[in-house]
């Protein structure tokens, strides 16, 4: 059996690797557009920001683990440009043909810059090979303009500050990082104007570059800089899928069933390019996260390989470092949840990260949304200089377990001076959350 995979990241290794362990006599062939498979792009604002030189780090495994160890065909440097349904084909950029029996479609998704700006005066991050190409560029660079304030915007001015560089960042919004609540990112963002400058209301009208610097102006004003980064968004690389005319879904990403297939029985999607379950509104969603993405992609071999799997949905749960904070969210909030039906109440609670006489003890941030019928945790944020991952990650998991703020109240969490007060923000959070349920 011919299992093609177009895209060699997170999902398309995944799926390859599983579904050569499931059934070791599929033939298995991964088609990457890059030079580069497997590799962690989560990693490369830390790369940039000169964390470690060597990008060779970023790499999972060497080829050799794929192409000799699980036996696995990589094709580098070729994309795919046509699948042919009806003969079960694909076409590549080198005009070469490869028939399939299963396809899996794994090409992630592409960063979208700034409306009206485009070549190449303002770069974006995604591939590997992006990263590489910027380092240069970040290193001999003082002054960096960032335009968007969304996670990876946060993440790459927060680290790029931290190795001495001057950052201006240009938002639309009002208020930065709109996916916290105000009250929950109030020290952060105090924190962050202080460190990064931050131009606020502002829209790009234009980049240009004369005499070695950049002039971006803005509807804010003019200012210069050494480089200019944009960090504005992604969409999913579906446009080959819509061509073989598959069906789309959630912001334009491939529509997937639970197993992966879309509306093609031959052909599967999985990661960035797919539409996935958000398990808290049970419906269609579009996730576009490392863990989903590697989730999918192990379901999809699986299915090709012969052993059933089923992706039971994800949360969209975020974890980001700026500065000294770990921040995160996951599920939904507040105005969402009543789009879906729910009567949500949320919780903020504003409490010690670590026993008040411990070394380091700061605030933590935490605020629970829950539905106010059943007492059903349905999102949660946090932000907090110590011991916020955690948090949020339990939250997670306690709003993927579907429970209750009763629930949460009676959690055995472990307890020790370091890691929380014994009345932990989360712990409080649900207990006012009980007290205050309709
Ligand atoms: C800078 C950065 C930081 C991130 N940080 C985090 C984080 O901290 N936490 C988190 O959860 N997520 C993070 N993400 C997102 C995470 O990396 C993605 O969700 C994940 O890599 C998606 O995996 P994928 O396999 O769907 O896509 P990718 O890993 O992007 O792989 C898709 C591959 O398909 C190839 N391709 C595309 N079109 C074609 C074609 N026509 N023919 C052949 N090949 C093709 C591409 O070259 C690419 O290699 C980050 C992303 C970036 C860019």
């Amino acid at each position: 059996m011919d299992f093609i995979i177009i895209g060699g990241g997170a999902a398309g290794m995944a799926a390859a690797s599983k579904a050569k362990r499931v059934n070791p006599l599929i033939d298995v062939t991964v088609i990457e557009a890059g030079p580069f498979v497997s590799y962690a792009e989560c990693g490369m604002p830390y790369y940039l920001g000169g964390m470690f030189e060597d990008y060779s780090k970023l790499l999972h495994y060497p080829l050799t683990e794929f192409t000799e160890k699980r036996k696995i065909k990589v094709i580098l440097n070729e994309s795919v440009t046509e699948i042919d349904t009806s003969r079960q084909q694909v076409k590549t950029s080198g005009k070469k043909v490869f028939s399939y029996d299963y396809l899996l479609i794994s090409t992630g998704a592409s960063a979208v810059k700034p409306k009206g700006i485009s070549g190449s005066d303002v770069q974006t991050i995604r591939s590997l090979a992006d990263g590489i190409a910027l380092k240069p560029e970040v290193e001999k660079s003082k002054r960096i303009t960032i335009i968007g304030d969304g996670v990876l915007g946060m993440e790459l001015a927060s680290t790029l500050a931290e190795s001495k560089k001057e950052i201006t960042m240009i938002s639309h919004h009002k208020t930065l990082f709109k996916r916290l609540d105000e009250d929950v990112g109030q020290e952060l963002l105090k924190e962050f104007e202080s460190k990064v400058k931050v131009e606020k209301n502002s829209e790009l009208i234009s980049v240009s570059r004369s005499d070695g610097e950049f002039k971006v102006e803005t509807t804010m004003g003019q200012h210069t800089a050494d480089l200019v980064l944009s960090a504005t968004g992604i969409k999913p690389n579906s446009q080959l899928a819509f061509d073989a005319g598959l069906s789309l879904g959630k912001n334009g990403a491939i529509k997937v069933d639970n197993q992966m297939f879309t509306s093609d029985s031959k052909i599967l999607a999985a990661g960035d390019c797919a539409t996935s379950l958000n398990k808290v509104t049970n419906s269609e969603d579009w996730m576009p996260l490392a863990q989903i993405s590697n989730k999918m992609g192990r379901v999809a071999g699986s299915n090709v390989g012969g052993e059933r799997m089923t992706f039971k949905g994800g949360i969209g749960t975020t974890l980001v470092k700026i500065f000294d904070y770990e921040v995160g969210f996951t599920g939904i909030d507040s105005p969402t949840s009543t789009k879906y039906g729910f009567a949500p109440k949320d919780i903020f609670v504003k409490a010690g990260s670590k026993a008040a006489y411990y070394e380091g003890n700061s605030n933590a941030y935490v605020k629970i949304t829950y539905d106010s019928h059943s007492g059903r945790l349905l999102g949660a944020q946090v932000v907090s200089k110590s011991n916020g991952a955690w948090r949020l990650n339990t939250l997670a998991e306690a709003i993927y377990a579907g429970i209750t703020m009763e629930d949460l109240f009676y959690s055995d969490l472990g307890y020790s001076p370091p890691f929380g007060p014994v009345w932990d923000p989360i712990i409080i959070a649900a207990s006012l959350g009980m007290k205050t349920r309709a």
